[in-house]
């Protein structure tokens, strides 16, 4: 099992009914199959999306001229590394923004090497903070370090209340090693339309800015964003917001890039331009 999740019934049946498509254990098992970006979803909903700047491209070079002053951006490095040694914590049931409930986290997946996901999310996350703040933005983190367990997966939604949008970083962990590239998840339509709207705009804001540095996972459809339900981080939050599958920890090449600084740094640039975009 590439997972290591603690909940051994549910991943089998995700990987029953997905195979060579798994989740990273982000909160939960993938669907039953991936879906594919909503097509009345367009550039036009670009409007709709809040309070961003002219729309001018930047990418991480530029960060010197970006201004990002009273902005506050909540980033979410997926997992943490502590929550394999904390079994009876994690499995711990929260609130899954829906009316029910899910265990409070997973540990989430690891390379074939076993460089741990958590790793990797905190490393892209403490980068991408740095950007963030040279740039002039406020940066709320969902957790301190990678050495404790927590918070628990409705909290990765709730602590970004105050911010202008969340993004979650995570990767995933498909047990097919020639299974590649990034996909970005939102929250399937709920209660609040305009923020599934706004999250959506952020989504592909991302995805086009990953898109020029890695490779988009089609298998997520065709601008790699998919639409789920049962990710309580993304159901619990009040502001737009992602979750950011950066790629398979377990194909080679990737791993590779994902277990490098410099690949990390690859990462972290690119969710920095496609958050810039988003503004
Ligand atoms: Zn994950």
């Amino acid at each position: 099992m590439p997972h290591r999740t603690l909940a051994p019934s549910l991943l089998l049946t995700a990987v029953l009914l997905l195979p060579g498509l798994a989740a990273c254990g982000t909160d939960a098992p993938a669907p039953s199959a991936p879906t594919s970006k909503d097509s009345e979803t367009t550039a036009a909903d670009k409007t709709d999306g809040g309070d961003r700047g002219t729309g001018s491209t930047t990418s991480a070079s530029d960060e010197a001229e970006v201004d990002l002053k009273g902005k506050t951006i909540a980033i979410d490095p997926g997992h943490n590394g502590g929550n394999a040694s904390h079994p009876t914590e994690i499995n711990k049931q929260v609130p899954d923004g829906r009316g029910g409930t899910k265990a409070c986290n997973t540990t989430g997946t690891a390379t074939e090497s076993d460089y741990p996901e958590a790793d990797f999310t905190w490393a892209v996350g403490q980068r991408l903070r740095d950007s963030l703040e040279d740039a002039g933005a406020t940066v709320v983190l969902s957790r301190k370090d990678n050495k404790g367990v927590g918070p628990c997966v409705d909290e990765r939604g709730t602590f970004a209340d105050d911010a202008d949008l969340l993004v979650s970083i995570h990767a995933d962990g498909a047990e097919s090693t020639s299974a590649k590239g990034f996909h970005v998840i939102v929250a399937d339509p709920g209660a609040d339309e305009k923020t599934e709207k706004a999250s959506t705009v952020l989504a592909e804001s991302i995805g086009t800015s990953m898109g020029k540095t890695f490779t988009p996972n089609r298998a997520y459809g065709r601008d790699a964003i998919s639409r789920r339900p049962d990710l309580a981080g993304l159901n619990n939050a009040s502001v737009p917001a992602v979750i950011v599958e950066c790629g398979e920890m377990r194909n080679p090449d990737e791993a590779k890039l994902m277990e490098s600084k410099s690949g990390q740094k690859k990462y972290a640039d690119a969710l920095f331009d496609g958050i810039v975009d988003w503004y």
